[in-house]
């Protein structure tokens, strides 16, 4: 039984078909998106004639039209351009020699539809329409209503929707913006054309007249035109519609003698055709020449597209709208108020806002967020303000618990401090009566009884005096004070105790004198603090050990104290944790003592450390710095 070949089979046996038949396919699939494969239509042909030169702006808006509104129809179409030069070429013969030519060209494919653009192309086009394409559909792109109403009735497959030529409107305008305007001149050309314009502007010149005086430069050399603008002053207005040929047989488009006309006139120079905009003219009513190209072009594709000419329902003229040059606005100071709504703009420099408007916004919101930012750091930094004083009293009211816990400590020996004194004056008091009774009191011995008893009571009063200072509650205080009568203050304060421990307490201090500015009772109560737990480290220590002894140095840099014992010392483990608020290891303590000396010191711009020995004892070491003379915290010998 035959066996069925399968694709493969076959690519393999006969390579060669199978590349024609791949190739014919691939060719299917990539016309496939313009027609069905096998049955691909020839592309529609749309032969556009233009009246005049290639390159006339009008020329090339209408041309973008025209091919954009065909292509948009219909996709498969073919579009070919002919310039017909007028006005450069004209005549009987030039016409003759264009259509044979044309005829001969596109004899092998002929156009399904044919666009001309302007008067005389659609002069040209139903003068040799008998010998060019008879049957094939004209539509006219950009010809005046004014041109049509001069021919005869049009052949039922001409079409398009004619311009109206509004010089009236652009003329009114001008003299609208101008109110002190008396003067109007009106500049035309010597072409064909020009001559037709130049009878349309005297129709308007009659029309005027009574408003302010016109001026007519008609066929003038552009020489003598451009001199006569350049003379003109504030009081003049200028219109034309630009010419192709001026007095002296110079060839121009109408945008470069609009061009030349703009740049040489001292007063304001307005134009129909939207090609004059940018060329320095302010403006006028024109219709735009793209949309004429694009009303030709669809007009075109409906044709091809299989509409029947007398069914298309045309709009009777193609809109026009006043067209101006922002620049020209300003520079002749036409009030912006007075330009109606719907004016179409053109070279407005668009605004700060508008060119900035993204930077703006950014700034504007940088700012926004830098003030919101601003004011979140100043709340912050109240709240920072208000929680720091309140730290500040707390740490106040800390350490003044404190002075009073030490206080407590204190009581005992205190009491036996001012005891002495007291005991003293009592037995000196008891002495002097004896003295006195027995008759034989001699002034001299009364004298030094009473010295004794005022000797004491200072002593006792001095006790108090310090007792008291260190108890009072007194605000933070920043003020020179002698260091050296500071420990011993404290020395003198603590004697009693430590004589009650069996310490022997001592100080050395330097021969000068060494000031500090800050709160001295706060130093103070650093030094007892040290010095009793130095004395409670010495607990268990043996007689002749039982030591704790300050020393005060003055550097150049500040000053150091230092408290060392000869005590338990502190353990390697325990060290870091000394200075940790409730760190203790004493069994009625509460570990703020250390805590609170180092806030004190900090807040003197100091330092405090501890060093210790194995079995030698502890050393704690206050550094207080040695600002400049004035500021408000220093350390100084005087
Ligand atoms: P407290 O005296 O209530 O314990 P402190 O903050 O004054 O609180 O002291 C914390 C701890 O530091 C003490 O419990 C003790 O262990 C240790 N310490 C302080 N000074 C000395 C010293 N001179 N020798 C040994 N240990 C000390």
């Amino acid at each position: 039984m035959a066996r069925r070949r399968s694709v493969r089979d076959w690519v393999v046996l006969r390579p060669r078909a199978a590349r024609r038949a791949f190739g014919a396919l691939w060719l299917c699939l990539m016309l496939a998106g313009a027609a069905p494969c096998g049955a691909a239509a020839p592309p529609r042909h749309v032969l556009v004639l233009f009246e005049n030169n290639r390159l006339l702006p009008g020329n090339v808006l209408r041309d973008r039209g025209i091919t954009s509104a065909l292509g948009e129809a219909n996709r498969n179409t073919d579009v070919s351009t002919e310039f017909l030069d007028y006005p450069r070429f004209s005549g009987e013969a030039y016409v003759a020699t264009v259509t044979r030519f044309l005829r001969e060209k596109y004899a092998a494919r002929p156009p399904d539809v044919i666009i001309v653009a302007g008067d005389n192309a659609l002069d040209f086009a139903l003068g040799a329409r008998a010998d060019l394409f008879p049957s094939v559909p004209i539509v006219h792109v950009g010809v005046a209503r004014s041109f049509l109403a001069s021919r005869t009735q049009l052949p039922p497959d001409v079409v398009g929707v004619p311009f109206e030529q509004d010089f009236a409107a652009t003329i009114d305008q001008a003299l609208k913006w101008h109110p002190r305007a008396t003067r109007l001149v009106l500049i035309t050309g010597t072409a064909g054309r020009d001559r037709v314009w130049e009878g349309e502007v005297r129709q308007l010149a009659a029309r005027v007249e009574g408003r302010v005086s016109v001026e007519m430069l008609e066929g003038r050399p552009v020489d003598e035109v451009l001199r006569r603008v350049a003379e003109l002053g504030p009081d003049a207005v200028v219109f034309t519609p630009g010419f192709f040929r001026d007095g002296a047989g110079n060839l121009f488009t109408p945008s470069e003698s609009a061009r030349l006309i703009a740049q040489a006139s001292t007063a304001p120079v307005y134009g129909p055709f939207v090609s004059f905009l940018g060329t320095g003219v302010v403006g006028g009513w024109m219709a735009s020449f793209e949309a004429m190209g694009r009303e030709g072009g669809s007009i075109a594709g409906r044709l091809l597209g299989g509409e029947a000419p007398s069914a298309l329902h045309l709009p009777s003229v193609m809109p026009s709208a006043l067209y101006v040059d922002w620049r020209q606005i300003e520079r002749w100071g036409i009030d912006p108020g007075a330009v109606p709504a719907g004016t179409v703009v053109q070279f407005r420099a668009p605004s700060f806002w508008q060119t900035y408007r993204t930077e703006a916004i950014a700034v504007v919101l940088a700012f926004l967020l830098q003030s919101l930012l601003m004011t979140a750091l100043l709340v912050e930094r109240n709240r920072r303000r208000l929680a720091q004083s309140s730290l500040d009293r707390h740490r106040f009211e800390l350490a003044h618990a404190s002075r009073l816990a030490v206080a407590g400590e204190l009581t005992g020996s205190i009491a036996h401090e001012i005891n002495q004194p007291l005991a003293a004056i009592l037995s000196n008091a008891a002495a002097a009566e004896m003295l006195l009774q027995s008759g034989a009191a001699r002034p001299g011995d009364l004298k030094d009884i009473l010295a004794d008893i005022r000797r004491d009571d200072l002593r006792a009063s001095e006790v108090i005096r310090r007792l008291r200072a260190l108890l009072a509650k007194h605000e933070v205080e920043r003020q020179p004070f002698d260091l050296n009568e500071t420990v011993s203050d404290v020395i003198t304060l603590l004697n009693a105790e430590a004589r009650r421990r069996r310490i022997v307490l001592g100080a050395r201090t330097p021969a000068e004198t060494i000031t500090v500015v800050g709160d001295r009772i706060q130093v103070q109560q650093v030094l007892i603090n040290l010095i009793m737990n130095a004395m409670d480290a010495l607990a268990d220590t043996p007689d002749e050990h039982r030591t704790v002894s300050l020393s005060l140095e003055g550097s150049h840099a500040g000053a150091t104290i230092r408290v060392r014992d000869r005590g338990v010392g502190i353990t390697a483990e325990h060290l870091p944790k000394l200075f940790d608020s409730f760190f203790t290891t004493k069994r009625k303590g509460i570990g703020l003592g250390l805590s609170i000396a180092r806030t004190l010191v900090e807040a003197h711009g100091g330092t405090i450390a501890a060093e210790s020995g194995p079995g030698d004892g502890a050393t704690f070491t206050i550094w207080l710095p040695r600002a400049a003379p004035g500021s408000s915290a220093w350390v100084g010998a005087a």
